[in-house]
């Protein structure tokens, strides 16, 4: 099978999502992520629509990539204007990006009802602004705005743009689904006709808006497609882009069409989850390919499956996309799923052992404790069974006062005595409620010893009451979900009291990142100088 290229527009289609905004130097992160993961094109934005954009593509100069090339966007000259007097033409034939995506009109009815510019005047338009950043040099993909919409009200005209693009000199037209309203048989045919009729290699690019921008994206590559635009975790506005990180492997391992090298394919779902973070996205547990339950397994018969021969229960190996094996643990579980968690996380546990901690577990299950989403906190239940468990602290006491004023204000204020490494730390801190004053007092008293844990974020707390313990009065269950910036875990307390339970599963969130472990992804981040700035 040859060979796919990959474009992101996460920068610039992406950043039309919701909610979405990243600093110029965030771009440039993304953009250093993008090449380590070998995406062959990365379109950065759109060069002189504002001062943010000006002063990512200035950084962008400067920076060295390995495999991608920066694209910038642009649109096709205004009308009545010469392309070599289109302001913008020209400032995106004068960058230093090498290639540059113009974006026009295919389809009759936007010529009518948007811009008011007859069919004839709309290929002269595409024909002379890529002939015009053709000769300065640039490389041009010709992005054919409602491609497949034109193509079903006119296929004719909607093939004639293209070749305006292919005379005016692009090395690609791209087919865009730009309202996301074709089907995987639309996008196949429309495809295989465009290839008959034009001489140029042809890309694809499509919005989710009918849950198909992936399945329209391989459709258009099966009928010989050699360039696909998509974004990471399908990020976009409206229901997203196509989503790379799922057409990647899908082209890949499934399709065996070569896009990347297997190492920069086992980074995916390290840099999938990067891109989340700097977005301020939890990462999606569900999401093919690189959420955390994508290999799931849960149950006897499963987990005693995979441990005799993973293709039992799992349509691939998790690690060619740097993803793990996750048995879920719960109710059903039995000493094989201990065992093979215990593994996974470098901890020897012999069979009498292993035993225990399945007693421990199921007596804490019936008590309340839920590990399914407090990964951090089985871990160290684990871990606490084997004679290396060294707690982080031993506390002497804490006391936590909540002060509601005349004026309305509500103060927290927490005081902890803790023992660290043979000393005595006494330490007090204010905070926006119970939880967070005392996380800061903790951490305050342990820093000294432990500066890395200054780094963890709570990112996540909820509470459930559990009213299901008949005669026990009701309980509360607290789950704390914490990152590091590249890694997430979450954790459990359970109590009657509310304050209890949270300070169990934020000791066990600051133990589990205290714990030594093999670094995988994260070593690499860490030394990322772009990280620092
Ligand atoms: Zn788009």
């Amino acid at each position: 099978m040859g060979q796919v290229l990959l474009y992101d527009t996460s920068l610039r289609d992406g950043m039309q999502g919701q909610g979405m905004a990243l600093s110029a130097q965030e771009k440039v992160r993304v953009v250093r992520k993008l090449d380590e993961l070998g995406i062959h094109l990365i379109e950065a934005g759109f060069p002189g629509s504002n001062p943010k954009e000006m002063e990512l593509f200035e950084m962008l100069a400067g920076v060295e990539l390995r495999n991608a090339d920066v694209c910038a966007f642009g649109m096709t000259r205004r009308r009545d204007t010469e392309a070599a007097e289109d302001e913008a033409l020209r400032l995106l034939a004068s960058g230093f990006a090498p290639v540059v995506t113009l974006v026009g009109k295919t389809w009759g009815l936007h010529l009518e009802k948007v811009t008011k510019v007859s069919r004839e005047e709309n290929l002269a338009m595409i024909r002379d602004s890529v002939a015009y950043l053709a000769e300065a040099g640039k490389r041009v993909i010709y992005d054919a705005e409602h491609f497949f919409d034109g193509y079903r009200d006119d296929p004719w005209y909607a093939v004639e743009c293209l070749n305006a693009a292919a005379e005016g000199g692009a090395e690609n037209v791209t087919l865009c689904d730009t309202n996301g309203s074709s089907l995987p048989g639309q996008v196949a045919e429309a495809t295989a006709a465009v290839l008959s009729a034009v001489d140029l290699p042809v890309g694809i690019h499509t919005h989710n808006d009918l849950e198909c921008a992936v399945a329209n994206s391989l459709a258009a590559v099966q009928q010989g497609a050699t360039l696909v635009q998509g974004t990471m975790n399908g990020i976009g506005e409206r229901t997203g882009n196509a989503n790379l990180t799922s057409i990647l492997p899908d082209l890949q391992l499934k399709l065996g069409y070569s896009c990347v090298e297997d190492e920069q394919l086992a980074r995916l779902t390290g840099i999938a989850h990067f891109i989340d973070e700097l977005l301020n996205l939890n990462p999606d547990p569900d999401q093919p390919f690189v959420g955390r339950n994508a290999f799931a397994h849960k149950g006897g018969m499963h987990v005693a499956g995979v441990n005799a021969d993973a293709r039992t229960f799992e349509h691939m190996d998790p690690a060619e996309v740097g993803n793990e094996r996750e048995m879920v643990v719960s109710e059903l579980s039995g000493k094989g799923t201990v065992i093979s968690r215990a593994e996974q996380a470098g901890i020897r546990l012999d069979d009498e052992r292993a035993a225990k901690a399945l007693r421990t577990l199921k007596e804490r299950e019936h008590r309340g404790y839920h590990y399914e989403a407090a990964d951090a906190s089985f871990e160290l239940l684990l871990r606490k069974e084997t004679d290396e468990y060294e707690p982080l602290f031993r506390l002497e006491g804490f006391r936590v006062l909540v002060e509601k004023r005349e004026d309305g204000k509500v103060v927290t204020e927490a005081t902890i005595k803790v023992w660290v490494d043979g000393e005595r730390y006494l330490r007090t801190a204010e905070g926006n409620g119970p939880v967070n004053a005392l996380d800061k007092a903790l951490r305050g008293a342990i820093i000294d010893r432990h500066p890395h844990l200054a780094d963890i974020e709570l990112t996540n707390y909820k509470v459930r009451i559990l009213d299901e313990h008949h005669g026990t009065g009701a309980v509360t269950r607290v789950l704390l979900d914490s990152s590091d910036g590249e890694r997430q875990w979450g954790s459990i307390g359970v109590s009657e009291n509310i304050i209890e339970a949270s300070w169990e599963a934020l000791v066990d969130s600051l133990e589990y990142a205290f714990q030594p472990r093999q670094e995988s992804a994260s070593s690499s981040e860490r030394t990322d100088p772009a990280r620092t700035t």
